[in-house]
């Protein structure tokens, strides 16, 4: 799963962000709120003069703004709200601006599944979106992250509606016996250090009714297989491994995982060799995967992970 790529857009493109929602705002309010926060936070850098620099915070600051929330007043809060108010004043405006911006953040299969493509479209009078913006800090549960640009994935109406919603984290990633989680760095797409793809490993394993070279779906399963805790949160959280496991996904994995028992890596060589053509290139017209697919198509992850992890 590919992290939303914040740091691709520009100085401007950041200024674009900031004025649209600056220039809609009362600077008097955020001056009030900031000077209440100011004098009980232990983090006073975290919350700069300037509003825009504020609203543009990378994700490491928005998770330390999410765990400095208790220093908030009753006042404090209701203030916060009136000053990002999300779906009363910028839902369409923000929404506006990922469109215009898509490609750059490397909008194109949800940033929490990659089973469902997200992208934008025309109709005759206007521009469209077949994504939502999910907050990855929920408006209710932390206000002044609201309009906030790393606060924003966007993803499937399956993981933001279904799923997610504004469950809270405990609920989301099951962790009714687990110790609470502070640090959200490791699991928000919008963070830099988020690293699914590099820690988790999507495998195709055999049952117990044993997988044989042209194994029917009903043979194996689709495995999510990692060592670190929170990609195990964010699994289950998202119930990807359910997910996956649906009889149409495990078919295309299988016929994958066939295709490339017919055409280990020593056969592909001899064919390039023979043709005098590269590896990669009789490597992705057999196995239909490139880079390009790998990264913008959906279930990229797991076609790559196929051919890498499994023989
Ligand atoms: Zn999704």
């Amino acid at each position: 799963m590919k992290r939303v790529h914040f740091e691709k857009l520009s100085r401007t493109d950041l200024d674009e962000y900031i004025t649209l929602i600056v220039n809609n705002t009362k600077k008097t309010n955020w001056k009030i709120l900031r000077s209440s926060i100011i004098q009980k936070t232990s983090f006073p850098e975290l919350y700069p003069e300037d509003l825009g620099a504020f609203l543009i915070s990378d994700f490491e600051n928005l998770n330390k703004i999410y765990n400095d929330k208790q220093i908030l007043s009753s006042a404090d809060i209701k203030l916060a709200k009136k000053i990002f108010n999300y779906s009363e004043y910028w839902a369409k405006k923000i929404g506006d601006f990922f469109i215009s911006k898509y490609e750059k953040l490397g909008i194109s299969t949800c940033f929490y599944c990659d089973m469902n493509y997200i992208f934008p479209y025309n109709t005759i009078d206007s521009e469209r979106r077949m994504f939502d913006l999910d907050h990855f800090f929920e408006n209710a549960d932390s206000p002044l992250t609201a309009t906030s640009l790393y606060n924003f994935i966007p993803s499937c109406q399956v993981c933001n509606s279904r799923i997610k919603h504004d469950k809270p984290f405990n609920i989301l990633y099951h962790l009714e016996n687990e110790p609470d989680i502070n640090d959200f760095t490791n699991i928000s797409p919008s963070s830099e250090n988020y690293k699914f793809d590099e820690n988790v490993k999507i495998i195709i394993s055999e049952n117990s009714t044993g997988l044989g070279f042209f194994g029917e779906s009903s043979k194996f399963d689709i495995i999510f297989d990692t060592e670190e805790n929170d990609y195990k949160r964010v699994i289950k959280g998202f119930n990807l491994q359910e997910r996956y496991n649906f009889p149409m996904i495990k078919k295309q994995a299988l016929e994958l995982l066939n295709c490339k028992r017919q055409f280990p890596d020593t056969r592909v060589q001899k064919i390039a060799t023979f043709f005098n053509t590269k590896f990669c290139d009789v490597y992705s017209a057999i196995f239909r995967l490139d880079k390009d697919t790998e990264d913008n198509a959906v279930f990229g992850k797991l076609y790559k992970d196929v051919l890498k992890y499994n023989d």
